[in-house]
């Protein structure tokens, strides 16, 4: 029993001190400001839109894309498809038929599905830009947002730029509140890294990199942003976040997509981080390799399977030893750990997105319980796909979720 005990104390305080001292760092340092040189510039600049059965949305995307501010002569917009098989082809088509704006538009065609990545290892081959955008089919962004992004890379010292998702539907259902819950923990966590050294993963949505950084993506690749950003810090640039350029998308609406969606992003991110788990703790990479990405390998790969273990133990401890007082100091420990953390959040001056969610009347009562919900959600998801990858269930070529692109 004496066992038990401690792997459930062990587990236990590893899991909540790993997270809360993490969380705390990223607060605080994506308060600071960031010290990115930007400046206009004008460099050329290739968007890639991997499309797979996009009718829906295609259109609307192209469109939208169309009417960007951007010298015209130096930007090129390439769509990838890989066999769709609805009328993706035929609207692209006639959009391309019918387009005066000026922008040279490319058609690239694949004959059968082989995936996004190597849609866009295809679309690599062709482009002209010295910037690189990726942007989803299903994702939207503002006329300017092209010159926000690569003013940033007046910066030397920037390989990659993310921007940053507003959900478009945050109140719906009780799947999309939560995920714009995790969102603003996830963006909190991303500007903390921007500001302490570089990102975990730039948004495959919509970001740009350095022409001289893409190489080809491995094939059975899941999560070709991870795998892009991991090599724009490898090769020693920075990845980052910039809060001015923002994209706009839609939210899986019932929790089965979103769960769906979770486990095949999650099974992307673990892979690409082990992968990449060499750089870990080596001088050259900084702060990334000291902070980022020990801390992003626990809450992808080991937490997942602390917490069960974690969970585990306590109730077979619970039910053999029927000792409750031996929970007295975990269960003292979580809420001081959690009131110092609410505290924090809710009066801590708003100025990233979680701290604006708290400072929110409507929001901040409901969201510490979101929290926990959505955390251990997530971890669940995370241990679902490590399994899925384990034993090798790939999820290169997923299903989309159709009610993103329906609203
Ligand atoms: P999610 O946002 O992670 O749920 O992923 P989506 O289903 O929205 O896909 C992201 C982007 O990749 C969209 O533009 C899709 O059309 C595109 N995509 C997904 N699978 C394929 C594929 O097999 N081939 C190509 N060319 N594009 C794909
Ligand atoms: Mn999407």
């Amino acid at each position: 029993m004496l066992l038990v005990g401690i792997v459930f104390l062990g587990t236990f305080f590893v899991v909540i001190i790993g997270f809360s001292i993490y969380f705390t760092l990223m607060l605080y340092y994506s308060r600071k400001p960031n010290n990115i040189n930007k400046k206009r510039i004008f460099p050329t600049v290739s968007i890639i839109i991997p499309a797979f059965n996009e009718e829906k949305v295609i259109f609307r995307k192209l469109k939208s894309i169309s009417e960007i501010k951007y010298p015209k002569e130096k930007i090129e917009i390439l769509i990838v498809d890989d066999g769709s098989t609805d009328n993706t082809v035929q609207i692209v088509q006639s959009f391309l038929a019918s387009n005066s704006s000026g922008i040279p538009f490319s058609f690239l065609s694949i004959n059968e599905r082989s995936g996004k990545s190597n849609a866009l290892n295809y679309a690599f081959k062709f482009c002209k830009g010295d910037i690189i955008v990726i942007s989803d089919a299903d994702v939207f962004f503002e006329k300017d947002s092209i010159l926000h992004m690569v003013a940033n890379f007046n910066d030397s010292r920037v390989g990659a730029v993310s921007g940053m998702e507003v959900m478009l539907n945050p109140d719906y259902t009780s799947a999309t509140k939560m995920e714009q819950g995790y969102r603003s923990f996830y963006n909190t966590l991303r500007l903390g890294e921007t500001n302490l050294d570089s990102v975990l993963m730039c948004e495959s949505g919509f970001s740009a990199y350095r022409k001289q950084l893409l190489e080809e993506l491995p094939k059975k690749c899941v999560c070709d942003d991870m795998e892009l950003t991991l090599r724009t810090r490898e090769k020693g640039f920075k990845a980052i976040y910039d809060p001015c350029v923002k994209f706009y998308e839609y939210s899986p609406l019932t929790l089965r997509s979103k769960i769906k969606q979770k486990i095949r992003r999650g099974q992307g991110n673990q892979q690409t981080l082990v992968r990449f788990a060499h750089m870990m703790f080596k001088q050259k990479y900084g702060n990334f390799a000291k902070v980022v990405l020990p801390f992003e390998f626990f809450m992808h790969l080991l937490s997942p399977i602390l917490i069960p273990v974690s969970v585990l133990s306590c109730v077979i401890y619970l039910l053999k030893s029927r000792n409750i007082f031996f929970f007295l100091v975990p269960a003292m420990f979580l809420i001081v750990d959690f009131l110092v953390v609410f505290i924090a959040l809710r009066f801590a001056s708003p100025a990233t997105p979680i701290t604006l969610q708290f400072a929110s009347k409507k929001n901040w009562r409901l969201s510490p319980v979101l929290m926990v919900i959505n955390f251990l959600s997530l971890q669940m998801c995370l241990l679902v796909s490590l399994i899925f990858l384990i034993f090798g269930k790939s999820m290169h070529k997923w299903e989309k979720i159709e009610e993103t692109r329906r609203l």
